[in-house]
């Protein structure tokens, strides 16, 4: 696991102290107890296996690698934990599967509603979408990264 990490640029979990400021942080560890970033570094720091701690349970915040003292990126590692599973058969979450399939039909992870056309149109942003040749660029990259 830790070569892994390596390879895909993720954090060095070597370098942990286990000095917990990344649990302290994060607001999913607040609303559940089976989530705590300090252990998922920790457990393959000791081990070098995937720890039994979901991944797709992690909110994105990155609060953790903005407050962790040794340049971990818990964040990172949790991202390349996602991808590994994903690659070795597992599922991702429905609401991530629709997500894909929205930047897939549209190339924006959130659809537009009528009162966000609105208030891009009062702050005179131009209207938000991609030209053809990006939406081809993003579904090669969905392909890339073995999204069906
Ligand atoms: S903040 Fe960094 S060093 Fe401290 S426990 Fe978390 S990953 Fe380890
Ligand atoms: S990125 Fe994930 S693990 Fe890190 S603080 Fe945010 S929710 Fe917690």
């Amino acid at each position: 696991m830790i070569e892994t990490l390596r390879k895909k640029g993720a954090g060095n979990p070597l370098k942990c102290v286990q000095c917990g400021s990344c649990t302290s942080a994060c607001p999913v560890t607040l609303i559940r107890e089976d989530f705590n970033p300090r252990r998922i570094v920790g457990s393959i720091a000791r081990f070098n296996r995937l720890p039994d701690q979901d991944p797709w349970l992690c909110s994105t915040c990155s609060l953790c690698s903005e407050r962790c003292p040794q340049a971990v990126n818990p964040f990172s590692i949790i991202m390349v934990l996602r991808s590994v599973l994903y690659e070795n058969g597992g599922e991702a979450p429905l609401s991530i599967l629709k997500m894909v399939e929205q930047v897939r039909e549209t190339g924006l992870a959130f659809p537009l509603t009528p009162e966000s056309r609105e208030k891009r149109r009062l702050l005179c942003l131009p209207e938000a979408g991609l030209s053809e040749q990006g939406l081809s660029e993003v579904r090669r990259i969905l392909r890339e990264a073995g999204f069906k």
